[in-house]
Protein backbone atom coordinates (compact mmCIF):
# COMPACT_ATOMS: atom_id res chain seq x y z
CA UNK A 1 0.00 0.00 0.00
CA UNK A 2 1.46 3.55 -1.02
CA UNK A 3 2.27 5.52 2.08
CA UNK A 4 -0.22 8.29 3.04
CA UNK A 5 1.36 12.24 1.81
CA UNK A 6 -1.10 15.02 3.24
CA UNK A 7 0.95 17.28 1.35
CA UNK A 8 -0.56 16.12 -1.76
CA UNK A 9 -3.69 16.65 -0.87
CA UNK A 10 -4.97 17.95 -3.85
CA UNK A 11 -8.20 20.06 -2.58
CA UNK A 12 -11.82 18.95 -3.98
CA UNK A 13 -12.58 16.52 -6.02
CA UNK A 14 -13.04 17.44 -9.11
CA UNK A 15 -10.36 14.87 -10.89
CA UNK A 16 -10.18 12.57 -13.96
CA UNK A 17 -10.50 8.88 -12.48
CA UNK A 18 -7.62 7.06 -14.61
CA UNK A 19 -7.95 3.57 -13.35
CA UNK A 20 -9.61 1.68 -10.31
CA UNK A 21 -9.18 -1.64 -8.20
CA UNK A 22 -10.44 -3.23 -5.11
CA UNK A 23 -8.11 -3.05 -2.39
CA UNK A 24 -7.91 -3.80 1.11
CA UNK A 25 -7.83 -1.09 3.89
CA UNK A 26 -5.77 -0.91 6.75
CA UNK A 27 -8.38 -2.04 9.16
CA UNK A 28 -8.77 -5.15 6.31
CA UNK A 29 -11.55 -4.00 4.97
CA UNK A 30 -12.13 -4.27 0.93
CA UNK A 31 -12.12 -0.82 -0.66
CA UNK A 32 -12.76 0.89 -4.23
CA UNK A 33 -9.21 2.57 -5.15
CA UNK A 34 -9.44 5.15 -8.30
CA UNK A 35 -6.36 6.55 -9.57
CA UNK A 36 -7.26 10.25 -10.48
CA UNK A 37 -5.88 13.25 -12.00
CA UNK A 38 -5.85 16.74 -11.60
CA UNK A 39 -3.58 18.91 -13.08
CA UNK A 40 0.06 17.37 -13.14
CA UNK A 41 -0.19 15.32 -10.12
CA UNK A 42 -2.35 11.21 -9.94
CA UNK A 43 -3.34 10.75 -6.83
CA UNK A 44 -4.89 7.31 -5.07
CA UNK A 45 -8.09 7.52 -3.28
CA UNK A 46 -9.79 5.55 -1.12
CA UNK A 47 -13.53 5.48 -1.86
CA UNK A 48 -15.37 3.83 1.16
CA UNK A 49 -13.81 6.74 3.38
CA UNK A 50 -11.42 4.25 5.12
CA UNK A 51 -8.18 4.84 6.08
CA UNK A 52 -5.45 4.43 3.83
CA UNK A 53 -2.39 4.66 6.55
CA UNK A 54 -2.60 2.79 9.90
CA UNK A 55 0.19 4.90 11.84
CA UNK A 56 -1.52 8.53 11.02
CA UNK A 57 -5.09 7.10 11.43
CA UNK A 58 -5.63 9.57 8.66
CA UNK A 59 -8.23 9.18 5.26
CA UNK A 60 -6.89 10.99 2.69
CA UNK A 61 -5.19 10.49 -0.54
CA UNK A 62 -1.70 9.19 -1.35
CA UNK A 63 0.36 9.55 -4.31
CA UNK A 64 0.84 6.70 -6.84
CA UNK A 65 3.85 4.53 -6.97
CA UNK A 66 5.62 2.89 -9.74
CA UNK A 67 8.58 0.49 -9.76
CA UNK A 68 11.05 0.78 -12.87
CA UNK A 69 13.13 -2.13 -13.33
CA UNK A 70 16.22 -0.92 -15.59
CA UNK A 71 17.88 2.31 -14.79
CA UNK A 72 19.42 3.07 -18.51
CA UNK A 73 18.30 5.54 -20.20
CA UNK A 74 14.84 4.26 -20.88
CA UNK A 75 14.48 3.58 -17.46
CA UNK A 76 15.48 6.78 -16.23
CA UNK A 77 13.97 9.09 -18.55
CA UNK A 78 10.32 7.26 -17.96
CA UNK A 79 11.24 7.35 -14.22
CA UNK A 80 11.90 11.49 -14.65
CA UNK A 81 8.75 11.94 -16.44
CA UNK A 82 6.63 9.87 -14.23
CA UNK A 83 8.07 11.66 -11.07
CA UNK A 84 7.89 15.26 -12.55
CA UNK A 85 3.92 14.13 -12.90
CA UNK A 86 3.82 13.79 -8.98
CA UNK A 87 4.41 9.76 -8.89
CA UNK A 88 6.58 8.27 -6.29
CA UNK A 89 9.01 6.42 -8.34
CA UNK A 90 11.45 3.54 -7.38
CA UNK A 91 14.00 2.48 -9.74
CA UNK A 92 15.40 -0.61 -9.62
CA UNK A 93 19.30 -1.65 -11.77
CA UNK A 94 21.75 -4.29 -11.23
CA UNK A 95 24.48 -2.10 -10.73
CA UNK A 96 24.99 1.31 -10.79
CA UNK A 97 22.59 3.19 -12.80
CA UNK A 98 23.00 4.47 -16.37
CA UNK A 99 25.90 2.31 -17.01
CA UNK A 100 26.18 -0.08 -20.53
CA UNK A 101 25.04 0.68 -23.38
CA UNK A 102 23.54 4.35 -22.01
CA UNK A 103 26.84 5.08 -21.37
CA UNK A 104 29.22 3.11 -23.80
CA UNK A 105 26.92 4.51 -26.97
CA UNK A 106 27.71 7.78 -29.33
CA UNK A 107 25.87 9.79 -27.89
CA UNK A 108 23.90 10.94 -30.98
CA UNK A 109 20.40 12.41 -30.81
CA UNK A 110 19.92 11.41 -34.78
CA UNK A 111 16.48 10.83 -36.26
CA UNK A 112 17.49 11.31 -39.16
CA UNK A 113 18.84 8.03 -38.86
CA UNK A 114 16.28 6.18 -37.33
CA UNK A 115 15.65 3.63 -40.32
CA UNK A 116 15.23 0.17 -38.54
CA UNK A 117 17.86 -2.76 -38.98
CA UNK A 118 16.22 -5.27 -41.09
CA UNK A 119 16.04 -3.97 -44.61
CA UNK A 120 16.72 -5.00 -48.71
CA UNK A 121 19.28 -7.66 -48.03
CA UNK A 122 20.17 -7.39 -44.52
CA UNK A 123 20.44 -10.78 -43.54
CA UNK A 124 21.97 -11.94 -47.06
CA UNK A 125 24.35 -9.77 -45.79
CA UNK A 126 25.18 -10.60 -42.70
CA UNK A 127 25.17 -14.37 -44.03
CA UNK A 128 28.00 -13.68 -45.60
CA UNK A 129 29.48 -11.53 -42.66
CA UNK A 130 29.29 -14.72 -40.56
CA UNK A 131 32.63 -15.72 -41.90
CA UNK A 132 34.51 -12.43 -41.47
CA UNK A 133 35.03 -12.05 -37.51
CA UNK A 134 35.60 -7.90 -38.59
CA UNK A 135 32.62 -7.41 -40.09
CA UNK A 136 30.02 -4.45 -38.82
CA UNK A 137 27.30 -6.84 -38.32
CA UNK A 138 28.07 -10.31 -36.89
CA UNK A 139 25.61 -13.22 -36.21
CA UNK A 140 27.60 -15.96 -34.16
CA UNK A 141 25.45 -19.32 -35.23
CA UNK A 142 23.34 -21.12 -32.62
CA UNK A 143 20.53 -23.28 -33.68
CA UNK A 144 18.94 -22.58 -30.40
CA UNK A 145 14.80 -22.24 -31.25
CA UNK A 146 14.90 -19.30 -29.88
CA UNK A 147 17.47 -17.31 -31.85
CA UNK A 148 16.11 -18.92 -34.92
CA UNK A 149 12.98 -17.50 -34.29
CA UNK A 150 14.42 -14.66 -33.98
CA UNK A 151 16.42 -14.89 -36.81
CA UNK A 152 13.09 -15.86 -38.99
CA UNK A 153 11.49 -12.49 -37.83
CA UNK A 154 14.45 -10.22 -38.46
CA UNK A 155 13.86 -11.68 -42.39
CA UNK A 156 10.29 -11.74 -42.52
CA UNK A 157 10.78 -7.68 -41.84
CA UNK A 158 13.82 -7.25 -43.78
CA UNK A 159 12.25 -5.92 -46.70
CA UNK A 160 11.65 -1.89 -48.01
CA UNK A 161 8.24 -1.46 -46.71
CA UNK A 162 8.36 -2.69 -43.78
CA UNK A 163 11.71 -1.03 -43.07
CA UNK A 164 10.17 2.40 -44.43
CA UNK A 165 7.20 1.81 -42.25
CA UNK A 166 9.41 1.24 -39.12
CA UNK A 167 11.38 3.82 -40.03
CA UNK A 168 8.26 6.86 -39.58
CA UNK A 169 7.24 5.55 -36.89
CA UNK A 170 10.73 6.09 -35.10
CA UNK A 171 10.60 9.43 -36.61
CA UNK A 172 7.43 9.96 -35.29
CA UNK A 173 8.16 9.08 -31.75
CA UNK A 174 11.27 11.24 -32.03
CA UNK A 175 9.42 14.12 -33.54
CA UNK A 176 9.87 16.43 -30.23
CA UNK A 177 13.05 14.83 -29.06
CA UNK A 178 15.59 17.70 -29.21
CA UNK A 179 12.45 20.04 -27.53
CA UNK A 180 12.54 17.15 -24.69
CA UNK A 181 16.47 17.83 -24.20
CA UNK A 182 16.53 21.38 -24.04
CA UNK A 183 13.35 20.93 -21.62
CA UNK A 184 15.49 18.56 -19.69
CA UNK A 185 18.03 21.48 -19.57
CA UNK A 186 15.46 24.17 -18.41
CA UNK A 187 14.67 22.03 -15.65
CA UNK A 188 18.41 21.62 -14.21
CA UNK A 189 19.71 18.91 -15.65
CA UNK A 190 23.39 19.39 -16.59
CA UNK A 191 24.57 17.48 -19.21
CA UNK A 192 27.33 17.72 -22.17
CA UNK A 193 24.89 18.50 -25.74
CA UNK A 194 26.25 19.78 -28.74
CA UNK A 195 23.45 20.99 -31.53
CA UNK A 196 26.01 21.10 -34.78
CA UNK A 197 24.52 18.65 -36.28
CA UNK A 198 25.13 15.29 -38.14
CA UNK A 199 27.28 14.33 -40.89
CA UNK A 200 26.58 10.74 -43.02
CA UNK A 201 29.83 10.22 -44.95
CA UNK A 202 30.32 7.59 -48.03
CA UNK A 203 33.02 6.32 -49.75
CA UNK A 204 30.77 4.16 -51.87
CA UNK A 205 28.33 5.94 -54.24
CA UNK A 206 25.51 3.36 -54.09
CA UNK A 207 25.26 3.55 -50.27
CA UNK A 208 24.50 7.37 -50.67
CA UNK A 209 22.31 6.92 -53.51
CA UNK A 210 20.76 4.20 -51.26
CA UNK A 211 19.83 6.94 -48.28
CA UNK A 212 18.45 9.65 -50.84
CA UNK A 213 15.62 7.19 -51.18
CA UNK A 214 14.35 8.08 -48.06
CA UNK A 215 14.89 11.71 -47.86
CA UNK A 216 11.25 12.28 -48.87
CA UNK A 217 10.40 10.59 -45.29
CA UNK A 218 13.12 12.85 -43.18
CA UNK A 219 11.70 16.32 -45.11
CA UNK A 220 8.33 15.15 -43.93
CA UNK A 221 9.86 15.71 -40.39
CA UNK A 222 11.28 19.06 -40.72
CA UNK A 223 14.93 17.58 -40.90
CA UNK A 224 16.10 19.63 -44.10
CA UNK A 225 18.84 17.56 -45.41
CA UNK A 226 21.70 19.16 -48.07
CA UNK A 227 23.21 16.66 -49.82
CA UNK A 228 27.20 17.29 -50.81
CA UNK A 229 28.51 15.81 -53.67
CA UNK A 230 32.06 15.12 -54.49
CA UNK A 231 34.44 17.87 -53.25
CA UNK A 232 31.32 19.66 -51.27
CA UNK A 233 31.86 16.90 -48.14
CA UNK A 234 34.90 18.11 -48.21
CA UNK A 235 34.22 22.12 -48.32
CA UNK A 236 31.66 20.94 -45.65
CA UNK A 237 34.46 19.06 -42.67
CA UNK A 238 37.66 19.73 -44.30
CA UNK A 239 38.97 16.89 -42.65
CA UNK A 240 37.41 14.11 -44.88
CA UNK A 241 40.07 12.28 -47.07
CA UNK A 242 39.40 12.00 -51.00
CA UNK A 243 38.30 8.54 -50.31
CA UNK A 244 34.88 9.91 -49.43
CA UNK A 245 32.55 10.71 -52.12
CA UNK A 246 29.61 12.28 -50.69
CA UNK A 247 27.65 12.85 -47.89
CA UNK A 248 24.59 14.04 -45.99
CA UNK A 249 24.70 16.66 -43.85
CA UNK A 250 21.41 17.00 -41.06
CA UNK A 251 21.47 20.33 -39.21
CA UNK A 252 18.79 19.83 -36.67
CA UNK A 253 20.76 16.29 -35.01
CA UNK A 254 22.40 16.61 -31.76
CA UNK A 255 25.16 14.66 -29.95
CA UNK A 256 25.38 14.20 -25.96
CA UNK A 257 28.23 12.70 -23.90
CA UNK A 258 25.93 9.84 -22.75
CA UNK A 259 27.15 9.31 -19.08
CA UNK A 260 26.72 13.11 -18.14
CA UNK A 261 23.14 12.41 -19.69
CA UNK A 262 22.57 9.75 -17.25
CA UNK A 263 24.32 11.09 -14.58
CA UNK A 264 22.05 13.84 -14.99
CA UNK A 265 18.89 11.93 -14.75
CA UNK A 266 19.73 9.68 -12.16
CA UNK A 267 20.45 12.98 -9.76
CA UNK A 268 17.51 14.86 -11.15
CA UNK A 269 15.41 12.09 -9.90
CA UNK A 270 16.94 11.71 -6.36
CA UNK A 271 15.81 15.32 -6.26
CA UNK A 272 12.22 14.56 -7.20
CA UNK A 273 12.29 12.37 -4.37
CA UNK A 274 12.60 9.09 -6.14
CA UNK A 275 14.12 6.46 -4.86
CA UNK A 276 16.97 4.62 -6.96
CA UNK A 277 18.32 1.24 -5.32
CA UNK A 278 20.91 0.35 -7.06
CA UNK A 279 23.23 -3.27 -7.51
CA UNK A 280 19.25 -4.49 -7.26
CA UNK A 281 18.67 -6.75 -9.55
CA UNK A 282 15.13 -8.35 -10.23
CA UNK A 283 15.08 -11.51 -9.39
CA UNK A 284 11.48 -12.55 -8.53
CA UNK A 285 8.11 -11.47 -9.28
CA UNK A 286 5.14 -12.02 -6.90
CA UNK A 287 1.77 -11.96 -9.00
CA UNK A 288 -2.10 -12.34 -7.61
CA UNK A 289 -3.97 -13.58 -10.99
CA UNK A 290 -3.20 -10.82 -13.90
CA UNK A 291 -2.22 -8.43 -11.13
CA UNK A 292 1.76 -7.89 -10.13
CA UNK A 293 1.97 -7.23 -6.10
CA UNK A 294 5.71 -6.90 -6.05
CA UNK A 295 8.81 -7.69 -7.03
CA UNK A 296 11.85 -8.98 -5.18
CA UNK A 297 15.46 -8.46 -5.49
CA UNK A 298 17.17 -11.19 -3.14
CA UNK A 299 15.65 -10.76 -0.01
CA UNK A 300 14.11 -7.51 -0.45
CA UNK A 301 10.69 -6.60 -1.95
CA UNK A 302 9.45 -3.40 -3.56
CA UNK A 303 5.77 -3.02 -4.47
CA UNK A 304 3.60 -0.34 -6.31
CA UNK A 305 0.85 0.42 -8.32
CA UNK A 306 1.94 -0.43 -11.51
CA UNK A 307 5.59 -1.67 -12.78
CA UNK A 308 7.78 -0.95 -15.79
CA UNK A 309 9.83 -3.21 -17.67
CA UNK A 310 12.84 -1.30 -18.99
CA UNK A 311 16.04 -3.72 -18.56
CA UNK A 312 17.23 -2.50 -22.13
CA UNK A 313 19.14 -6.60 -23.91
CA UNK A 314 18.34 -8.03 -20.22
CA UNK A 315 14.38 -7.50 -20.76
CA UNK A 316 14.26 -10.94 -22.75
CA UNK A 317 15.10 -13.29 -19.95
CA UNK A 318 13.23 -10.48 -17.45
CA UNK A 319 10.33 -11.05 -19.35
CA UNK A 320 9.85 -14.56 -18.62
CA UNK A 321 9.92 -13.76 -14.67
CA UNK A 322 6.71 -12.06 -15.30
CA UNK A 323 5.15 -14.87 -17.85
CA UNK A 324 5.29 -12.77 -20.85
CA UNK A 325 7.97 -13.79 -23.00
CA UNK A 326 9.57 -10.89 -25.26
CA UNK A 327 11.84 -11.32 -28.08
CA UNK A 328 14.64 -9.58 -26.91
CA UNK A 329 18.21 -10.11 -27.71
CA UNK A 330 21.53 -8.74 -27.23
CA UNK A 331 23.03 -6.32 -29.91
CA UNK A 332 26.94 -6.07 -28.76
CA UNK A 333 28.87 -3.13 -29.82
CA UNK A 334 32.00 -1.00 -28.91
CA UNK A 335 33.26 2.22 -28.08
CA UNK A 336 37.06 3.43 -27.64
CA UNK A 337 37.86 7.20 -26.30
CA UNK A 338 40.73 8.42 -28.11
CA UNK A 339 41.98 11.96 -28.35
CA UNK A 340 39.58 14.50 -29.23
CA UNK A 341 39.53 16.31 -32.71
CA UNK A 342 38.07 19.66 -34.14
CA UNK A 343 35.39 18.27 -36.12
CA UNK A 344 32.89 20.03 -37.49
CA UNK A 345 29.84 17.60 -36.09
CA UNK A 346 29.01 14.07 -35.30
CA UNK A 347 30.39 12.13 -38.32
CA UNK A 348 28.81 8.73 -39.43
CA UNK A 349 31.62 6.34 -41.44
CA UNK A 350 28.20 5.12 -43.36
CA UNK A 351 29.96 1.84 -44.84
CA UNK A 352 32.23 1.12 -42.36
CA UNK A 353 29.17 1.63 -39.85
CA UNK A 354 31.42 3.57 -37.28
CA UNK A 355 29.95 7.00 -35.52
CA UNK A 356 32.23 9.60 -34.56
CA UNK A 357 31.26 11.93 -31.94
CA UNK A 358 33.44 14.82 -30.71
CA UNK A 359 33.13 15.28 -27.06
CA UNK A 360 34.69 18.02 -25.30
CA UNK A 361 37.28 15.82 -23.48
CA UNK A 362 37.35 13.34 -26.39
CA UNK A 363 36.39 11.84 -29.27
CA UNK A 364 34.44 8.67 -29.09
CA UNK A 365 34.88 6.16 -31.74
CA UNK A 366 31.44 3.58 -31.57
CA UNK A 367 30.30 0.68 -33.77
CA UNK A 368 29.99 -3.18 -34.61
CA UNK A 369 26.72 -4.93 -33.88
CA UNK A 370 27.56 -8.38 -32.91
CA UNK A 371 24.37 -10.94 -31.83
CA UNK A 372 25.37 -13.33 -29.11
CA UNK A 373 25.12 -14.04 -25.72
CA UNK A 374 24.21 -11.83 -22.93
CA UNK A 375 28.17 -10.89 -22.14
CA UNK A 376 29.87 -7.62 -22.03
CA UNK A 377 33.53 -9.36 -23.41
CA UNK A 378 35.84 -7.48 -25.52
CA UNK A 379 36.16 -9.11 -28.91
CA UNK A 380 39.44 -7.40 -29.77
CA UNK A 381 39.56 -8.22 -33.73
CA UNK A 382 36.15 -6.44 -33.83
CA UNK A 383 37.67 -3.40 -31.59
CA UNK A 384 40.23 -3.20 -34.19
CA UNK A 385 38.37 -3.12 -36.88
CA UNK A 386 36.90 0.32 -35.47
CA UNK A 387 39.80 1.74 -34.84
CA UNK A 388 40.94 1.33 -38.49
CA UNK A 389 38.25 2.70 -40.00
CA UNK A 390 39.23 6.92 -39.67
CA UNK A 391 42.43 6.23 -41.46
CA UNK A 392 40.03 5.70 -44.59
CA UNK A 393 37.62 8.73 -44.06
CA UNK A 394 40.16 11.07 -42.60
CA UNK A 395 42.81 12.58 -44.14
CA UNK A 396 46.18 12.89 -41.52
CA UNK A 397 44.37 10.66 -39.43
CA UNK A 398 47.18 9.60 -36.51
CA UNK A 399 45.85 6.21 -34.51
CA UNK A 400 45.88 6.68 -30.84
CA UNK A 401 49.55 6.06 -29.38
CA UNK A 402 48.48 3.72 -26.99
CA UNK A 403 46.01 1.44 -27.20
CA UNK A 404 42.80 2.70 -25.80
CA UNK A 405 40.38 1.04 -23.55
CA UNK A 406 37.33 -0.48 -25.04
CA UNK A 407 33.77 -0.44 -23.51
CA UNK A 408 31.11 -3.19 -24.30
CA UNK A 409 27.48 -2.11 -24.55
CA UNK A 410 24.17 -4.08 -25.07
CA UNK A 411 21.60 -2.85 -27.49
CA UNK A 412 18.15 -4.29 -26.50
CA UNK A 413 17.31 -5.80 -30.42
CA UNK A 414 14.06 -7.05 -31.72
CA UNK A 415 12.87 -8.90 -34.54
CA UNK A 416 11.44 -6.61 -36.33
CA UNK A 417 14.13 -3.29 -35.38
CA UNK A 418 11.46 -1.77 -33.29
CA UNK A 419 11.11 -1.07 -29.96
CA UNK A 420 8.44 -2.94 -27.45
CA UNK A 421 6.31 -0.34 -25.55
CA UNK A 422 2.89 -0.85 -23.69
CA UNK A 423 1.07 -3.33 -21.75
CA UNK A 424 2.77 -6.19 -20.33
CA UNK A 425 0.18 -8.99 -21.84
CA UNK A 426 -2.53 -9.62 -19.65
CA UNK A 427 -0.83 -7.88 -16.52
CA UNK A 428 -3.38 -4.93 -15.62
CA UNK A 429 -0.63 -3.51 -13.88
CA UNK A 430 2.84 -4.34 -15.98
CA UNK A 431 4.36 -2.16 -18.23
CA UNK A 432 7.34 -2.64 -20.77
CA UNK A 433 9.58 -0.30 -22.65
CA UNK A 434 12.33 -1.66 -24.30
CA UNK A 435 14.28 -3.19 -27.74
CA UNK A 436 15.45 0.32 -28.73
CA UNK A 437 18.13 -1.00 -30.11
CA UNK A 438 20.63 1.40 -31.78
CA UNK A 439 18.59 4.27 -31.12
CA UNK A 440 18.09 4.04 -27.43
CA UNK A 441 18.99 7.75 -26.97
CA UNK A 442 17.16 9.17 -29.82
CA UNK A 443 13.84 7.56 -29.05
CA UNK A 444 13.99 7.77 -24.75
CA UNK A 445 12.15 10.94 -24.51
CA UNK A 446 9.46 10.46 -26.89
CA UNK A 447 9.16 6.82 -25.04
CA UNK A 448 9.30 8.30 -21.57
CA UNK A 449 6.21 10.40 -22.29
CA UNK A 450 3.97 8.12 -24.45
CA UNK A 451 4.81 5.42 -21.52
CA UNK A 452 3.76 7.94 -18.81
CA UNK A 453 0.27 8.93 -20.39
CA UNK A 454 -0.46 4.93 -20.85
CA UNK A 455 1.13 4.31 -17.12
CA UNK A 456 -1.00 7.42 -15.73
CA UNK A 457 -3.57 8.04 -17.65
CA UNK A 458 -4.38 4.57 -19.33
CA UNK A 459 -4.32 6.42 -22.79
CA UNK A 460 -1.89 4.84 -24.97
CA UNK A 461 -1.28 7.52 -27.81
CA UNK A 462 -1.40 6.87 -31.75
CA UNK A 463 2.67 7.31 -31.90
CA UNK A 464 2.71 4.00 -29.77
CA UNK A 465 0.56 1.74 -32.30
CA UNK A 466 3.79 0.45 -34.37
CA UNK A 467 5.85 -0.89 -31.16
CA UNK A 468 2.64 -2.38 -29.01
CA UNK A 469 4.14 -5.30 -27.52
CA UNK A 470 1.00 -7.54 -29.00
CA UNK A 471 2.60 -8.38 -32.29
CA UNK A 472 4.41 -11.00 -30.81
CA UNK A 473 2.22 -14.03 -29.66
CA UNK A 474 3.60 -14.55 -26.71
CA UNK A 475 2.48 -10.78 -25.67
CA UNK A 476 -1.42 -11.21 -26.23
C1 LIG B 1 28.23 1.02 -29.25
C2 LIG B 1 26.84 1.60 -29.14
C3 LIG B 1 26.57 2.83 -29.72
C4 LIG B 1 25.28 3.37 -29.64
N1 LIG B 1 25.05 4.63 -30.12
C5 LIG B 1 23.83 5.18 -29.99
C6 LIG B 1 23.59 6.51 -30.42
O1 LIG B 1 24.49 7.21 -30.86
N2 LIG B 1 22.33 7.03 -30.31
C7 LIG B 1 21.31 6.28 -29.81
O2 LIG B 1 20.17 6.78 -29.79
N3 LIG B 1 21.50 5.03 -29.34
C8 LIG B 1 22.74 4.46 -29.42
N4 LIG B 1 22.97 3.20 -28.95
C9 LIG B 1 21.84 2.43 -28.43
C10 LIG B 1 21.52 2.80 -26.99
O3 LIG B 1 22.69 2.85 -26.22
C11 LIG B 1 20.55 1.78 -26.42
O4 LIG B 1 19.42 1.69 -27.26
C12 LIG B 1 20.10 2.20 -25.04
O5 LIG B 1 21.20 2.29 -24.17
C13 LIG B 1 19.07 1.24 -24.48
O6 LIG B 1 18.69 1.77 -23.24
P1 LIG B 1 17.95 0.88 -22.16
O7 LIG B 1 17.72 1.75 -21.00
O8 LIG B 1 16.80 0.20 -22.80
O9 LIG B 1 19.00 -0.29 -21.84
P2 LIG B 1 20.36 -0.23 -21.01
O10 LIG B 1 21.05 1.04 -21.25
O11 LIG B 1 21.11 -1.47 -21.32
O12 LIG B 1 19.83 -0.26 -19.51
C14 LIG B 1 19.25 -1.43 -18.99
C15 LIG B 1 19.51 -1.43 -17.50
O13 LIG B 1 18.85 -2.57 -16.93
C16 LIG B 1 19.68 -3.05 -15.90
N5 LIG B 1 19.36 -4.45 -15.57
C17 LIG B 1 19.78 -5.57 -16.16
N6 LIG B 1 19.30 -6.65 -15.52
C18 LIG B 1 18.57 -6.20 -14.50
C19 LIG B 1 17.84 -6.82 -13.45
N7 LIG B 1 17.79 -8.18 -13.31
N8 LIG B 1 17.21 -6.05 -12.54
C20 LIG B 1 17.28 -4.70 -12.62
N9 LIG B 1 17.96 -4.05 -13.59
C21 LIG B 1 18.59 -4.79 -14.52
C22 LIG B 1 21.09 -2.88 -16.46
O14 LIG B 1 22.07 -2.91 -15.42
C23 LIG B 1 20.99 -1.55 -17.17
O15 LIG B 1 21.36 -0.47 -16.35
C24 LIG B 1 24.24 2.63 -29.00
C25 LIG B 1 24.54 1.40 -28.40
C26 LIG B 1 25.82 0.89 -28.45
C27 LIG B 1 26.12 -0.42 -27.79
Amino acid sequence: MPSFDPHHWPGPLSCRVTTSKLGITAMGMPQLLLWCCKGKQTYLVGLTGETLDQDSGETGLVRMQTVVIGGGIVGLTTAYHLAREGVQVTVLDARATGHGASDVNAGWIVPAEAAPVPGPGVVLTSMKWMLRPDSPLYIRPSLHPQFLSFLFGMWRASNARRQRAGFAGHLALAESTVETFDDYRADGMDFEMHSTGLLMAFTQRANLDHHLTHLDLVKKYGLEPTVLEGDDVRVHEPLLSDAVQGGLFFPKERHVDPGTLARALHRRLVDLGADLVEYAPLTAVERDGDRITAVRSHERTFSGDAYLLAAGAWTGPLSRQFGVPLPVRPGKGYSVDVEPLAMRSATNLSDAKVAVTPLTRNLRLAGTMEFGGLDEDINQVRVDAILRAPAIYFRDWQPPATPPKPSAGMRPMTPDGLPIMGRLGRLSNGFVSTGHGMLGVTLAPGSAAVMTELILHDTASPRMAPFTPRRFRSAR
